[in-house]
């Protein structure tokens, strides 16, 4: 995940590939709380790992479920309260997750009804804003005790008072349809806790209004009937839970993949071509089969050019038309995914108008006035109404703009704009806060990254060269980490050549390299070299020499080894490999001068030899080791001295490099001064 304060697109130009999606939030939050409400334990597979199923978890735990497993690719496994209520009074924090809000509302109310209980509901300051009287409106008329705790029609809430309070279920229950659908969603799922206790014709829930957003409620009506209970349903208008239902386990369940993550790589095989003219993405975890309403999304995409293909449990998309065609749409059936949409219509000849979307307003943001604010800023021309959008793309490519899109902590805002990246006129796009996308696709970015590519020229490089001990490599790793880029030590790759060497009983003395037969010896270790860098941590053909790269005699192999050319011609497209979406920082010596000359920002860091030595020696006393202060100054100036004299590559700064001299500076200091430089240098 990035957890960096934005994150830099570069330009992309192709996409292709294979990507699985996370599982669905809406089935997941749903199958939770269906499995902690049931009798008997539950093995959920496939399960989205996001903020908003782990406020749903952290929320059944405290209520008393047994929760367990659940591990990165493991199944978890839940035991349900069976309609008891274990822990009678609660605190319960649930973020900006209406998916958890609204249903555990409603069987919270139910339950201390029941038994009697005492809890109270909030989020973030933003949950506190969205919309729930309609629901509370049902469950007061029917005996709940729910009262605001805040403003009136908003969280938090109290429910229940301490003691069991009688329901009326003999009347029809009447809820609101028009604002979300899940109030009503609420109320199905946690209505069959008191079904024993209704009428004998069974509980009937009553629509007020024309009900939003139906296919989530086809959802709904799907997972119950996995557990168990059938509700009746007559139009849209009347559900009828049926005197006799009781939830039980199914034992295993599936979540499929989400059908809204699916809507970027659907619109990103719509808007691409792939590098080796294999074209289209194929979208693992969901299929035309799929249970969510938000699948229609592939129908939309084809009416505007794309190419789909679908089977069980997967999609491929592909370019169909293109530029793609306008359209005009009701997305009252797709609302989460018709935000896709409004970002395809970027790349569409006229304008798009998705009609019939008022529920944008009360979600993550008020995405109409988020999405209208965000499209301008790249150039499109956007009429927005309380209740649809209207888009008409930039007329040429020198009408796009270079934006930083603000995200409003809604994932969907932050993984619908990556696609802007796609503009012809070959402008970087930045993504505030990126890490909201943790809501339901943590890896969102990771995985666009692996199917999307830009041209080397477009990937971002920062070059830190210098000296030995100059501190380069720590102000690199701070840097890329500031920046969500990879890190190249290329040093290390050296050091690498000087250990694959003493492996092989190679000698790096340097009269031995003088021989041209012994330098090609090495340097043919140099091309064989099976390296992997992960979290800072080195290996050598499967073998992890992390520490043994660090001692001082592989800083001196490598500087021998250095100046064979053969060996820096080895290492060229190893480095070159480095330069990967979003960006790279590479540290060495000749980062600026050789391998990425045309580097956006070169940094040259100095400090005087003595500085460096007195780093070093702190850095080894730390460390336990012994050494001599004059010892390590003395190798460090020889070392120098040899990076600076060879032939090929010596040691000096670029000529358009900035020097740096962080004798007199802090890390954090010298971190601060290259990224001011970097962001003076960014169009945004
Ligand atoms: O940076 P580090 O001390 O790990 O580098 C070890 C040696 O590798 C340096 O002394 C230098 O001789 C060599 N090197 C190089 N070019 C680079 C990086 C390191 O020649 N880009």
């Amino acid at each position: 995940m990035f957890n960096t304060p934005f994150l830099d697109i570069p330009p992309l130009s192709h996409a292709g590939g294979e990507v699985t999606l996370p599982g669905s939030k809406s089935i997941s939050n749903r199958v939770l709380l269906l499995a902690a409400l049931c009798q008997g334990r539950t093995t959920v597979h496939d399960l989205l790992d996001s903020d908003d199923t782990r406020v749903m978890l952290q929320a059944l735990r405290h209520l008393g479920c047994d929760i367990s497993g659940g591990e990165p690719g493991r199944p978890l496994g839940i035991t349900g309260l069976g309609g008891q209520l274990p822990v009678s009074e609660g605190d319960l924090f649930l973020g900006n997750a209406g998916t958890a809000m609204r249903p555990l509302t409603a069987a919270l109310g139910l339950l201390s009804a029941l038994h009697g209980g005492r809890f109270t509901v909030r989020g973030i300051p933003r949950m506190h804003e969205r919309p729930i009287g309609d629901l509370t409106d049902a469950l007061v008329a029917l005996g709940c005790p729910v009262a605001y705790t805040g403003q009136p029609g908003y969280p938090p809430l109290q429910i229940g008072h301490g003691q069991p309070a009688p329901l009326a279920l003999d009347q029809p229950i009447r809820v609101r349809g028009d604002v979300s659908s899940q109030f009503l969603t609420a109320l199905l799922l946690a209505l069959p806790l008191v079904a024993s206790q209704g009428p004998a014709g069974g509980i009937v829930i009553e629509v007020i209004g024309e009900l939003i957003s139906k296919p989530y409620i086809d959802i709904t009506l799907n997972l119950l009937q996995r557990f168990g209970v059938h509700v009746e349903r007559d139009n849209w208008q009347r559900f009828t839970i049926p005197a006799h239902s009781r939830y039980t386990s199914p034992g295993d369940i599936h979540v499929e993949g989400d059908a809204s993550s699916a809507s970027y790589f659907m619109a990103l095989g719509a808007i691409s071509t792939g590098v080796d003219g294999q074209n289209g993405i194929t979208i693992r975890g969901v299929g035309g089969d799929s249970i969510q309403g938000d699948i229609r999304f592939a129908q939309a995409a084809e009416q505007m050019g794309a190419v789909v293909e679908t089977g069980p449990n997967w999609l491929r998309v592909g370019r169909g038309t293109w530029p793609l065609r306008a359209i005009t749409l009701d997305c009252n059936h797709i609302p989460d995914a018709a935000m896709t949409l409004a970002i395809m219509a970027l790349y569409a000849q006229g304008t798009t108008t998705l009609t019939n979307i008022a529920s944008w307003r009360v979600k993550e943001t008020d995405r109409i006035a988020a999405m209208a604010c965000e499209l301008r800023k790249l150039g499109a021309t956007v009429q927005e109404a309380p209740d649809w959008i209207a888009i008409t793309p930039p007329a040429t490519p020198a009408d796009w703009r270079p934006a930083s899109i603000h995200t409003y902590d809604d994932h969907r805002v932050a993984m619908c704009f990556s696609l802007a990246a796609f503009n012809p006129a070959q402008l970087p796009v930045r993504i505030e806060d990126p890490k909201c996308v943790a809501k339901t696709f943590p890896d969102y970015f990771e995985t666009l990254f692996g199917v999307a590519t830009a041209q080397a020229a477009h990937i971002p490089v920062i070059c830190i060269d210098g000296p030995t001990a100059s501190g380069k490599g720590t102000l690199a790793a701070e840097v890329a980490q500031a920046l969500g880029y990879h890190v190249l030590d290329s040093g290390a790759l050296y050091r690498l050549v000087g250990l694959a060497a003493r492996q092989a009983n190679l000698s790096t003395h340097a009269d031995d390299l003088a021989r041209p037969q012994h330098a090609e010896r090495v340097a043919q270790l140099a091309r064989l070299m099976d390296v992997r860098f992960e979290g800072g941590r080195v290996w050598l053909h499967g073998q992890e020499v992390s520490d043994t790269l660090r001692e001082e005699w592989a800083g001196m192999a490598a500087s021998r080894v250095s100046a064979l050319p053969e060996v820096r011609q080895a290492l060229l497209q190893l480095q070159h490999n480095f330069r990967q979406l979003p960006g790279l920082v590479a540290d060495g010596r000749d980062m600026g001068t050789v391998v990425f000359p045309d580097a956006a920002l070169k940094v040259f860091l100095t400090a005087s030899a003595r500085q460096r030595a007195e780093r070093r020696y702190q850095q080894l006393i730390d460390r336990g080791e012994k050494v001599i202060i004059q010892d390590l100054l003395r190798a460090l100036e020889q070392r120098d001295e040899q990076d600076k004299t060879r032939q090929h590559a010596p040691l000096k700064p670029a000529q358009d490099a900035l020097q740096l001299d962080n004798s007199e500076q802090t890390i954090e200091q010298s971190v601060a001064l290259v990224l001011g430089w970097w962001r003076s240098k960014q169009p945004f």
